[in-house]
């Protein structure tokens, strides 16, 4: 039997390479429109940093990571999520001491052992963003809006934004404990997964998919009405923010997103089109990562990641292209010995001069080149055969109107580069 990819994983392949670079290089654009830098931090990372860093009650460490221990006994995972990578290498390298205000991207591959399905993977890419150094709720704002700028960039018109807060330390604290009192005495009731969060992290039964559970939360003390001074004001703030710039969105008090780290905002671009697995981007503010990490002084810090393969699908499903072609300026048909020589060194000098060239190595005949110059769809094709090389010509074919005309194979390069 053929070998095929792991279970949950996929190929790209040339006919969709398209796609994927045209969001790569709208990322990277937008990046730089809000004066973000990439960074590029290792697949694999110590085990440690995502237990510290994404915590030990989230599905994430709890069931999902690829993790191994190495040749050198050294504990690894590849990575579940970039967040904690980015802050690892930012406390690694001392760059909140460069800088303190840090605005830093990634794109790339991540792993995690999930139960695949559509728009579900073990192998997929986030593109995010961290904006670190800030604690005001402008910054909040400011990744919101460029997450909104990436989907509106695409085309994308399909998708809502929800945001919550989670409020500060002490505000979480005293809707934990009291969402933990009112659930305690409902747990044999609760869904297995959901009666082992309760003790673990308790905030995660809110966002809960299971039908009973989401009939016993009905009735459930809201976030809301444990918010202290501090927080309610930062998340009266953002709200204001996002009117004044025209982004709409929705409250969703059960939103609490799935990791450890989040404090005040949280929020996620979602779609209906796509199913059950309908988050398309997701993010919040993180002030507690840094010091989980080991770092002496906490470090402010706000983002988000966007799936690329769900953006890629709802694309598909808007039946939207963001696909550049670069069909070839030129086919080259070459028939006999001489003429290949005289062909290769044309398409060099074409090549060079920055123009999309491509020539036949199979040795085929005229027709079947001719075939593939107009399967391939080049704009020019250039003949040269044993008796254009006798007479020191190329022949000029336009694909479009059919045009045919000849010129000294000398000139060539400059005549075909000035069509
Ligand atoms: P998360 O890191 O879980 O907050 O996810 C951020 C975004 O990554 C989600 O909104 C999805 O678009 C995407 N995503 C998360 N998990 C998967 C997965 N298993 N397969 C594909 N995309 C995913």
């Amino acid at each position: 039997m053929k070998i095929q990819y792991p279970k949950g994983m996929q190929d790209i392949l040339p006919s969709q390479i398209g796609m994927w670079q045209a969001l790569e290089s709208l990322c990277r654009d937008i990046s730089a429109r809000y004066g973000y830098k990439e960074i590029r931090t290792p697949i694999l990372e110590k085990t440690e940093l995502f237990v510290r860093g994404v915590g030990e009650g989230t599905d994430i460490v709890g069931k999902e990571m690829y993790s191994f221990v190495d040749q050198g006994n050294e504990a690894l995972t590849m990575r579940p999520e970039l967040t904690a990578g980015v802050a690892r290498a930012v406390l690694q390298h001392s760059l909140m001491e460069l800088s303190g205000t840090q605005r830093l991207w990634y794109y790339g591959p991540l792993f995690r052992h999930e139960r695949p399905q559509a728009g579900r993977y073990r192998q997929f890419y986030q593109y995010g963003v961290e904006l670190l150094g800030s604690p005001y709720p402008e910054s909040d704002v400011e990744v919101i809006q460029l997450a909104y700028d990436l989907l509106c960039g695409l085309g994308l018109t399909e998708f809502s934004l929800k945001i919550n807060t989670l409020g500060n330390a002490h505000s979480r604290q005293a809707y934990r404990d009291a969402l933990t009192a009112y659930l305690t005495p409902l747990s044999d009731k609760l869904s297995e997964e959901s009666r082992k969060r309760l003790a673990k992290n308790p905030l995660r039964i809110l966002d809960s998919k299971d039908a009973g559970d989401k009939e016993l939360l009905r009735d459930v003390p809201r976030f809301g009405d444990f918010l202290d001074e501090e927080s309610r004001s930062y998340f009266d703030a953002v709200q204001q923010l996002l009117a004044a710039l025209g982004i709409s969105f929705f409250i969703s008090d059960k939103l609490v997103r799935g990791l450890d780290y989040y404090s005040h905002t949280v929020f996620e671009f979602s779609t209906t089109k796509l199913g059950a697995q309908d988050a398309l981007c997701g993010g919040g503010r993180y002030d507690g990562l840094f010091t989980q990490l080991g770092s002496h002084k906490p470090v402010p810090g706000v983002g988000f990641a966007a799936g690329v393969e769900r953006l890629l699908l709802l694309l598909a499903e808007e039946q939207l292209s963001i696909t550049q072609e670069h069909l070839p300026d030129f086919y080259l048909i070459s028939l006999g010995d001489e003429a290949r020589v005289v062909v290769q060194k044309l398409a060099r000098e074409l090549r060079k001069a920055g123009t999309v060239v491509l020539t036949d190595l199979r040795r085929r005949a005229l027709k079947a080149q001719m075939k593939e110059a107009d399967k391939l769809q080049a704009r020019t094709v250039v003949i040269v055969g044993e008796e254009e090389c006798n007479a020191g010509i190329v022949r000029v074919r336009n694909m479009a109107t059919g045009e045919q005309s000849e010129c000294p194979v000398e000139t060539a390069a400059s005549h075909l580069l000035s069509l």
